[in-house]
């Protein structure tokens, strides 16, 4: 059996399968410490440990000494063996792909772009293939221990079934990505709006790791917000929540592509910012910003004050215990960032205003480690 086939170990046992999941995501543990969080007994563990030490995904450290009174067997924390499978991860735009290769801790490996001439589903899955084929067989040697794809999409998806109903700026309605895509590289693939992805890598691996619930906000051609409450993504009876997007914050603002008024992505969206700031690219309008022009500072100004008004929104309603704001878009943040606060304080209700926000720009390779992220998530749990 190759190793990238031997999967029955996880399969077979849920314990197994969790205790993997708490190693990935919170770091190397003593068999004790893993049986308390999981509630299992320590037995349980060192019997469901052994055949994922056996098959290479666990390693044991070296033993710490015993400091504590009754001492007993020095305890030697279990840790994952991060490069014993890969996963790679693909964010699609509408005129670029960008692909990554991560290891099963979700770190980086391997960054690729990739632009799109066209976006019939025919010559994307060519480029995702010409693009999933040059990172596997390019320096690293990933191929053999690589198995999975995800795949992140802006707009409307059905992650179970791998269908994108929609996709605005791809311009595809009800194409079934996972199954074309796993026919044309021969992997097993997994489809998943781009926010929600994003959420999915901040709630394992980042900073919403641990937090029983969180909001991530995206700033960028569209605004977008993922939600995990109760430790569970919260996805909507209709597939839609946490649109904050399309939160009115002033009744009088600009027309919304929405056919709304002064939604937030009306004021603070990348397209709205250079139109209002009577500028060519996003770049030209940061660039007049930060040599003082105060028409364009004071665009800025409004698109923050907007982007912390739906913010609050959401803070007065689900009181996540952290929020974090990001997205390509917050590349200026330092113009953003005063005005986001001020709106969110001035309008989140009572203790609601005490939750901590980060702000923080979002390189755009952390999108298709986002991809990745749901990828390695399903493979630990199968049902996520
Ligand atoms: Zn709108």
């Amino acid at each position: 059996m190759s190793p990238a086939d031997d999967y029955s170990v996880l399969a077979s046992s849920p314990a197994a399968a969790a205790i993997l999941t708490a190693l990935v995501t919170s770091g190397p543990q003593s068999r004790v410490s893993l049986a308390r969080k999981l509630g299992l007994s320590s037995a349980a563990v060192t019997k469901s440990a052994r055949p994922l030490i056996d098959a290479g995904y666990l390693s044991e450290l070296d033993a710490t000494e015993r400091t504590g009174p009754g001492a007993g067997r020095p305890a030697s924390p279990l840790t994952v063996r991060a490069d014993r499978e890969f996963f790679l991860g693909v964010k699609l735009t509408g005129d670029e792909l960008i692909g990554v290769v991560c290891d099963l801790t979700a770190k980086i490996r391997a960054v690729s772009h990739r632009p799109l001439r066209s976006s019939a589903v025919v010559d994307v899955l060519a480029e995702i293939t010409a693009m999933t084929g040059e990172l596997l067989d390019g320096p690293g040697n990933y191929r053999e221990r690589t198995r999975r794809l995800g795949l992140a999409v802006s707009g409307d998806v059905d992650r179970a079934s791998g269908l994108v109903r929609y996709s605005p700026f791809l311009r595809w309605r009800n194409v079934l990505l996972g199954k074309l895509a796993a026919a044309a590289t021969g992997l097993v693939v997994t489809v998943e709006n781009d926010v929600k992805a994003l959420t999915t890598a901040e709630h394992w691996f980042g900073e919403g790791a641990g937090a029983d619930s969180f909001a991530l906000v995206t700033v960028g051609q569209g605004i977008g917000c993922g939600l995990v409450v109760n430790g569970r993504p919260v996805s909507g009876s209709h597939g839609v929540a946490g649109e904050i997007g399309h939160i009115s914050v002033d009744a009088a603002g600009p027309q919304c592509h929405c056919g709304s008024r002064g939604c937030v992505e009306a004021i603070a969206g990348t397209s709205y910012i250079v139109a209002a700031a009577g500028t060519s690219t996003i770049d030209e309008a940061v660039a007049q910003a930060r040599a003082g022009d105060p028409r364009v500072t004071a665009v800025f100004a409004r698109a923050g004050e907007a982007i912390g008004l739906g913010i609050a929104a959401v803070a007065n309603l689900v009181g996540p215990a952290h929020i974090v704001v990001s997205g390509e878009g917050l590349s200026a943040y330092d113009l953003f960032e005063p005005h986001i606060r001020s709106g969110f304080e001035r309008q989140a209700f009572g203790a609601a205003a005490d939750c901590p926000l980060s702000i923080r720009p979002l390189p755009f390779e952390e999108w298709a480690r986002g991809a990745a992220a749901v990828s390695i998530q399903s493979r630990l749990v199968p049902l996520a």
